[in-house]
């Protein structure tokens, strides 16, 4: 009996391309009329391209994205901090890709397409919840463009992989409360601009208390000029804030003061912030983790799951996992209930991990411990400030807790 999946975005479709591989039927409905590129950029670390390579993924992944080569953080007086290479310029077997969500989620999708068939997802099916009936689950769902209900349907499970605002998470958990608030807003945005550092750099600048701006190219010679897709984000503490929503617009007036006075030799913000055509906002929210995400034959994946909040280029990663274990669960036990049982066993203690990690220690606390070490003043020497020991343990030790430390993915980030 079939998989039912409710979602496609990038765990659905990850998730549909892994039961394939497994041999198990299954089947995406996707609240969108139409797969759009919707979104602005995304990391995705080795953990999470070793399992795309494994579905051979890789070359569509290389030629839409930008192969990152260096994590690279500056105090936003523009004074370098600390570099390391990434993916297999750090060794590891695979690479870490940079590339815009929209891109993504279309290779996601037409490979599902060429290996599942057409009909294996249905656009414009938005599902209003499922009903265990013991030996199978009734999902309903609503044409998203009419409101008007859509046949219900019946599998053996329903897996919701519906993102934020997952309403399969709602029905799980009807009195949950609303996301935690952690207190930032971020600015999103792409523009065309020349190469900066290598051309393959994944930049951290500043800090959350006075402007902080994480920047990086998601596409090689975007116009034909030499110019690259440049993905950008803006993070700002700010009181107040709007719900979450992916598509909302932003206004440039409300942070770019923040940014006036980053102008280095390598990059000029303020310009690069102006060059933009479309700015977004999204508040920097996450969910507490949930005790359970399995109940019979109705399960959570990804964001539905795990909300984060994005301080660790781990959102799409962790969905991935959890696509992963999901399809290893379901296709090794014939008891459907069982499967879904050791799948939330295997993936919810990791990924609640990783969701309390983002609010603590993500990477990007080497750029806190510089602002508050050097009460935000530009510094003599960053070894007066942090010892090179020091950058590296805090690099390190997030690695871990995200699962794609060198160790975790096996010797020399060989297969673990
Ligand atoms: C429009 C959009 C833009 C985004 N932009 C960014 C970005 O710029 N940077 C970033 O880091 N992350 C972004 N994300 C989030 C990112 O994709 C996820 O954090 C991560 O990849 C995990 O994927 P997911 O599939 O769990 O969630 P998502 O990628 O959010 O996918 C969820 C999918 O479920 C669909 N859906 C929602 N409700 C229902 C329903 N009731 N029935 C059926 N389908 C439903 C949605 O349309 C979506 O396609 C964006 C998400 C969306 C939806």
């Amino acid at each position: 009996m079939t998989v039912m999946i409710a979602g496609g975005g990038i765990a659905g479709l990850t998730l549909a391309l892994s039961l394939h591989r497994d041999g198990v039927p299954c089947r995406v409905y996707e609240s969108t009329p139409e797969i759009s590129a919707l979104g602005v950029g995304i990391n995705l670390l080795p953990h999470a391209t070793r399992l795309l390579c494994e579905l051979g993924l890789e070359d569509a992944l290389a030629r839409e994205s930008v192969t990152t080569a260096e994590s690279v953080f500056y105090n936003r007086f523009g004074q370098f901090i600390y570099r390391e290479p990434l993916g297999r310029f750090a060794g590891y077997q695979w690479p870490q890709f940079s590339i815009h969500r929209g891109y993504l989620q279309r290779i996601l999708y037409d490979a599902v397409v060429a290996r599942l068939g057409r009909e294996s997802v249905r656009l414009g099916w938005q599902c209003t919840g499922g009903t265990d009936n013991g030996p199978d689950v009734t999902a309903q769902f609503i044409d998203t463009a009419t409101g008007q209900p859509r046949p219900a349907q019946h599998g053996a499970v329903l897996v919701g992989c519906d993102g934020v605002h997952s309403a399969v998470r709602k029905q799980l958990y009807p009195d949950e409360g609303k996301p935690r608030y952690s207190g930032v807003n971020m600015w999103r945005g792409v523009a065309l601009w020349d190469r900066f550092l290598s051309g393959a750099s994944f930049a951290r600048i500043g800090w959350l208390a006075t402007g902080k701006l994480v920047v990086y190219p998601i596409a090689g010679n975007a116009d034909g000029t030499g110019r690259q897709l440049v993905n950008w984000v803006a993070e700002l503490d700010t009181p107040r804030h709007n719900l979450r929503d992916w598509t909302r617009e932003g206004r440039l007036t409300d942070f770019i003061g923040a940014f006036a006075e980053m102008r280095f030799d390598w990059l000029d913000v303020p310009a690069l912030l102006r060059a933009t055509e479309q700015v977004l906002e999204y508040p920097m929210v996450d969910q507490d983790p949930l005790d359970r995400w399995s109940f019979g034959r109705i399960t959570l994946l990804g964001d539905a799951a795990h909300p984060m909040v994005p301080r660790g280029s781990n959102g799409a990663g962790q969905a991935m996992l959890d696509a992963k274990a999901f399809a290893e669960c379901y296709a090794a036990d014939p008891d459907p209930v069982a499967a879904l049982a050791r799948y939330d066993d295997l993936r919810r203690p990791p990924t609640s991990q990783v969701v309390l990690a983002n609010r603590t220690n993500p990477p990007d606390a080497i750029l806190r411990e510089v602002y508050e070490r050097t009460g935000d003043k530009p510094f003599r020497d960053i070894g007066d400030v942090l010892s090179p020991a020091e950058l590296g343990a805090l690099s390190d030790g997030y690695k871990r807790v995200a699962g794609y430390s060198k160790e975790a993915l096996g010797a020399g980030g060989g297969p673990g």
